[in-house]
């Protein structure tokens, strides 16, 4: 017994070297598509539920990898974050949004605004303001036309100056979203300390929102807490026309997700999913 203990102690290792080593490969080859701007945004609507009209996109990066293809956040994003990469390429995030944004097209009565997520790590960033507003100013987009989106983890502890500056984020018009609401562990309350415009309910809890019941009062807490609080909501992960009707039925207004599309790159949004255009 003891003999096998040592045994699978020594393949474990190997399979933690194994792992560093590729983190090590992975941070080098992230290093150089950042240079080389291989990265990409792709774009997802925001629905109005009852029109299925755009009201906004939530841009979303992916790495146009030269011999993987496409690759979405999930398999590369926490290694940025870990070695430092993020500054850089939230900063690249926000500029490519504000560009894109600022040149749709809007005789829409409400613009579209284009959502934006950003990390802890970014967050904490000195100087963070500044980059927001350098995009903006680059792009010449207007501020209220810019949401940014942070989870809820990453408000949890808040220091004072972190809520200076978001409060003078939102003050200047920009829109303050909390991403994946319902699933961290910060009490109800932190929402009203906090300057946010919106919260975005988990995809979690709209999945599984007809079949559970308990699924099903945390969406219609969190429609109406968000009511009573003035806060635009958003059901994330809709994927199918029973749920949009339900969220409806509950007072949701806005979704995103599958039913309505994918995210997409950002020819084919322009093209196919802002208002006065094709569908
Ligand atoms: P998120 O912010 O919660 O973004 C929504 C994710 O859900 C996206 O995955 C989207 O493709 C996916 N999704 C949208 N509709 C549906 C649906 O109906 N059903 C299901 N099952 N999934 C749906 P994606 O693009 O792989 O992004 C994953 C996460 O990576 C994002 O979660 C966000 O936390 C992070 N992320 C993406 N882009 C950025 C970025 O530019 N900066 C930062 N800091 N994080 C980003
Ligand atoms: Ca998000
Ligand atoms: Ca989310
Ligand atoms: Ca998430």
């Amino acid at each position: 017994a003891k003999a096998g203990g040592k045994r699978r102690a020594v393949v474990y290792s190997d399979v933690h070297r194994e792992r560093a080593l590729r983190a090590v490969r992975l941070e080098a080859e992230l290093r150089r598509a950042l240079e080389l701007g291989e990265l990409r945004l792709h774009l997802q609507p925001v629905v109005d539920i009852r029109t299925g009209a755009t009201i906004a996109a939530e841009a979303l990066v992916r790495w146009q990898h030269p011999q993987r293809g496409l690759l979405p956040p999930g398999e590369w994003l926490d290694v940025a974050e870990r070695c430092g990469l993020m500054p850089e390429l939230g900063a690249w995030v926000l500029d490519e949004a504000c560009t894109l944004a600022a040149a749709w097209t809007d005789d829409a009565p409400r613009p579209v605004t284009v959502h934006v997520n950003v990390s802890a790590r970014q967050l904490e960033q000195e100087g963070f303001v500044d980059v927001v507003r350098g995009a903006l100013v680059r792009s010449g987009l207007a501020p209220e036309r810019l949401v940014l989106e942070f989870t809820e983890t990453h408000l949890e502890e808040v220091s004072d100056a972190l809520l200076q500056d978001l409060v003078s984020l939102r003050e200047s018009g920009i829109g303050l979203a909390a991403d994946d609401y319902g699933t961290g562990y910060s009490p109800l309350t932190r929402i009203i300390e906090l300057p946010l415009s919106m919260i975005k309910i988990d995809k979690r809890f709209v999945g599984d929102m007809l079949e559970d019941v308990r699924s099903r009062a945390i969406v219609t807490t969190l429609v109406r807490l968000g009511q009573s609080l003035g806060l635009e909501v958003v059901a994330e992960g809709v994927e199918t026309p029973q749920q949009a009707v339900q969220l409806s039925e509950l007072g949701c207004a806005s979704g995103q997700g599958y039913l309505w599309s994918r995210p997409v790159p950002p020819e084919e949004f322009t093209a196919r999913l802002l208002p006065g255009t094709g569908t």
